[in-house]
């Protein structure tokens, strides 16, 4: 099942979509007594509540009526720093990685989170913003998100895949010089703007975390192309150890890391720049598309 936001007459309506990705139900005729947010009805659907199968033809779904399916998870999304094996290598070299001093410890031994303000988000066809004098070393990552449905606290790894909800792209964008500069995520990631997500979620039953195919284009050419199976920690493990210090919440966002191919991951470093095209993919879920603009100062 494929649930998104879309814009319906300038309103932000929830809706289930075909698996062509071409028509839609909105949730108010499907089933009006379930909530008309995204948060509270996964939290519903996780507890029982039923969706039902859509009749009919739908309405005709276009690309530009997408938004963000979840523009406000409960909290700020987690986010995973270097989980695919290849992207720890390039980014360790990269010189703008504070958490290595080499290839020695290029891989790390358990997952590092971080987050990333939710205020963030923007929708699949957004435009990223290049703010002024935040614009020299702006980065995208493509990554595969988990959205979890039922929550809890001390989530074991055997348990893991029963609190997932479902899987969307968010483009984690990243720019590089203040994560250098400061020393830590949160300013270079957090900027307005800087997570687009989407097209729409995908239910859980339909996709295996295990081998999804990710991948990134700038200007069309390729530049990230990997599969989940080169995580360094897969979805149960990272569940397992944010569950460990919080309870997880129905509709938090776990953005489970980016795999090798950045812009840091060229020597010299290729960042994006105003008019660039960013298209991140994934395998079963679909793409996201999103143009970078130089903003006004001010
Ligand atoms: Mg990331």
């Amino acid at each position: 099942m494929r649930l998104a936001m879309v814009s319906i007459g300038g309103m932000p309506r929830l809706a289930r979509v075909d698996a062509a990705g071409q028509r839609f139900w909105p949730l108010a005729t499907l089933a009006p007594e379930l909530p008309e947010d995204m948060t509270a009805l996964i939290d519903a659907l996780s507890r029982g509540a039923q969706l039902p199968e859509p009749s009919g033809d739908g309405d005709r779904l276009e690309e530009a009526m997408l938004l963000a399916p979840l523009p406000r998870p409960p909290r700020n999304i987690f986010c995973v720093g270097k989980n695919y094996y290849a992207h720890a290598r390039e980014f360790a070299g990269s010189g703008y990685d504070s958490s290595s001093t080499g290839a020695a410890d290029a891989i790390p031994q358990a997952p590092i989170i971080f987050s990333k303000p939710f205020t963030a988000i923007s929708g699949p066809w957004d435009d990223i913003p290049l703010w002024p004098g935040l614009d020299e070393g702006v980065d995208y990552e493509a990554e595969l998100a988990v959205v979890i449905g039922r929550g809890g606290r001390n989530i074991a790894r055997a348990d893991a895949m029963a609190h997932v909800f479902g899987y969307t792209v968010v483009n984690d964008v990243t720019a590089r010089d203040l994560q250098g500069t400061h020393k830590q995520w949160l300013l270079g990631k957090g900027i307005d703007g800087f997570c687009p997500m989407g097209p729409w979620i995908v239910t859980a039953d339909e996709l295996d975390p295990a081998s999804m195919r990710v991948s990134c284009t700038v200007n069309g050419e390729k530049r990230q192309d990997a599969s989940t199976a080169d995580l360094i920690f897969d979805v149960p493990t990272l569940i397992e150890t944010i569950s460990r210090s919080m309870a997880l919440l129905p509709g938090d966002v776990i953005a489970t890391g980016t795999p090798e191919g950045v812009g840091i991951g060229f020597k010299p470093p290729r960042f994006l720049r105003d008019g660039d095209v960013v298209e991140c993919a994934i395998e079963g879920i679909g793409r996201i598309r999103n143009t970078l603009r130089r903003q006004p100062a001010g």
